[in-house]
């Protein structure tokens, strides 16, 4: 029999990584509305394009249960994807504001809020098989958008790159031969968008180029 094919989602009570399984407890007692688990993706899986962050933010996306919703990376990933076709409707910072996406999916490298928003390299290694899973189970994916340096590498292993083929850089673009598209961007952090390392207007560049490769019209 063949085995089942690996799950793009941790289940709920995903205990692959000690220390971030600590934290989602500690955080359940102390704050029992939040979601305080794995955050699944956001968007179907028949999108043409994949946006890849970094994790959950613990008040953010680990509190409301869809990435980068309540987090402040959230305000402009969202304003943009708006901006650009993307995205439908209004951001609300909440999982029920009804923003849906576009053709396009969101997800994290590592699905469990890190402290200090850092993941330790064996828990990104330990979160990869899901991102595997995802790219492999997108049909009709054409491009991924990678936030940050550790998002962009997450991609290029789960698409079975040396680090090595497509070294993280603003803007670079780089076709694999399965035909994927990556475009690296500077995460939208707080510290990147205030010390202006990232604006606005870089941001919608990496989603016009996005929008470019799709071949898509925007609606
Ligand atoms: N929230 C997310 O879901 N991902 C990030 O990378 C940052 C904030």
């Amino acid at each position: 029999m063949k085995p089942p094919a690996p799950f793009s989602q941790p289940q709920a009570d995903c205990a692959l990584c000690p220390r971030l399984t600590r934290f989602r407890t500690d955080n359940a007692k102390a704050q029992p509305a939040w979601h305080n688990a794995p955050v699944p993706s956001f968007g179907g899986l028949d999108a043409t394009v994949l946006v890849v962050g970094l994790a959950p933010g613990l008040r953010g996306a680990n509190a409301t249960g869809r990435p980068f919703t309540g987090d402040f990376a959230g305000d402009l990933l969202y304003a943009t994807l708006l901006k650009h076709g993307f995205a439908k409707g209004h951001y609300g910072a909440s999982a029920d504001d009804g923003l849906h996406l576009v053709d396009t999916r969101i997800t994290n490298a590592v699905r469990c809020v890190p402290p200090q928003n850092k993941p330790t390299t064996p828990e990104i290694h330990a979160c990869a098989p899901f991102l595997k899973a995802e790219i492999a189970a997108m049909n009709r994916l054409q491009v991924i958008v990678t936030l940050g340096t550790i998002a962009h590498n997450a991609v290029l292993r789960a698409l079975g790159l040396k680090l090595s083929a497509a070294p993280f850089g603003h803007g670079s673009e780089y076709h694999a031969p399965s035909g994927i598209k990556v475009i690296a961007s500077y995460h939208c952090s707080r510290l990147n968008t205030n010390t202006r390392r990232l604006t606005p207007e870089m941001f919608g560049t990496i989603f016009a180029r996005a929008r470019h490769l799709t071949g898509a019209a925007q609606a």
